[in-house]
């Protein structure tokens, strides 16, 4: 585990080096949650006011529940273009490894300096320059060190951005990640005029109609092994269309599963267009699901992590409940 003074060092370095360049590139990872969207909003807010120029991309659409916040318009969703701009300072937040950029990384100039900035505990440090701090509950937690670090007086703009990505990453406040230097830096940003309540509102209760059609269809197809140990759901490629769900309506799903009495992993099988099978797991804390992952060359965190897996839903699920049963032995 880092001790304190080191991550103050990577703090330090980091900021040395959005003060190095003038002309930024930054990204967050592909199907981008809302610690990854307002990470995004937050460092684009904070070279801004280091008098900097950036553009903030991604790969994937965008979840249009975040439109809220400030600066989400400015982020670009990325097109390949025969004229395409390189560039040669890349600051990455949230992607636990080099994959998940997706192919914004085809406008990384190839000698680019990259910035790695990241929670997950599975980050293999591919930046030239990395803060990973695993015991930050989200990634904006690292932002707001380094926001405090840097003397910028936040706004309730960057509290509000910062707000939603501790909200989301910690399910409103409630997961094991919830520390209490995350109530402190959550207390300072109310004290600034966010309002608590109607993000939680917004972001955890309320959903569309496609979404609560897309529940219905997954709560039907809930299944799990004998021992009750395991639970799963899955979602076909079709599905999202015949209910008029869109990708983000699928955050969430996968608790049900989770949260029955006794099971130990709850998965979310969902399939991808491309043919592949994505899947999401959430361990109540027996099984460390981000090892499960990382076997299938995924990642994350110990009780929430996510892997691709080249092959049908139905081998797909055979192959990995197989991997979990036998992790949960
Ligand atoms: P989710 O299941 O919500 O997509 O992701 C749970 C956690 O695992 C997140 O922290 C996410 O970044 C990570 N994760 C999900 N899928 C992948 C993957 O394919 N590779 C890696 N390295 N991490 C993943
Ligand atoms: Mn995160």
């Amino acid at each position: 585990m880092m001790n304190q003074s080191s991550y103050s060092m990577q703090l330090d370095e980091a900021l040395a080096f959005m003060k190095t360049y003038d002309h930024f590139l930054v990204v967050s990872h592909v199907q981008p949650d809302g610690d990854a969207i307002s990470s995004t909003v937050v460092v684009g807010w904070m070279l801004e006011k280091l008098g900097k120029s950036a553009v903030l991309i991604n790969e994937s659409e965008l979840p249009s529940r975040l439109r809220f916040l400030h600066q989400f318009d400015s982020i670009l969703k990325y097109k390949r273009d025969e004229t395409q701009q390189t560039f040669d300072a890349i600051i990455s937040i949230d992607c636990a490894d080099f994959k998940r950029i997706g192919e914004v990384a085809s406008s990384f100039a190839p000698d680019a300096k990259l910035l790695n900035i990241d929670h997950h505990p599975t980050n293999n440090g591919f930046g030239t320059l990395n803060v990973i701090r695993a015991e930050a509950a989200a990634t904006v937690e690292i932002l707001y060190d380094l926001i405090e670090r840097a003397e910028i007086a936040l706004d309730v703009n960057c509290a509000t951005a910062i707000y939603t990505g501790l909200l989301t990453d910690t399910g409103g406040f409630r997961y094991s990640n919830t520390s209490p230097r995350v109530m402190e830096i959550a207390s300072h940003l109310l004290a600034l005029g966010v309002s608590g309540n109607e993000l939680a509102d917004h972001l955890l209760e309320k959903m569309t109609m496609a979404k609560l059609k897309l529940l219905q269809l997954a709560l039907n197809r809930l299944t799990f092994t004998d021992n009750l140990e395991i639970g799963w759901v899955y979602i076909g490629k079709d599905d999202l269309r015949n209910t008029g769900a869109v990708p983000e309506d699928l955050e969430g799903i996968v608790n049900y599963a989770l949260n029955v009495d006794g099971v130990e992993v709850g998965i979310l099988f969902k399939e991808t267009e491309d043919g592949a099978v994505k899947a999401s797991m959430r361990s109540a804390g027996k099984a460390n699901v981000a090892a499960i992952a990382q076997a299938f060359g995924g990642g994350g965190h110990v009780r929430a992590a996510g892997c691709r897996i080249e092959g049908s839903l139905t081998t797909s699920i055979e192959e990995l409940v197989e991997a979990v049963r036998k992790a949960l032995i």
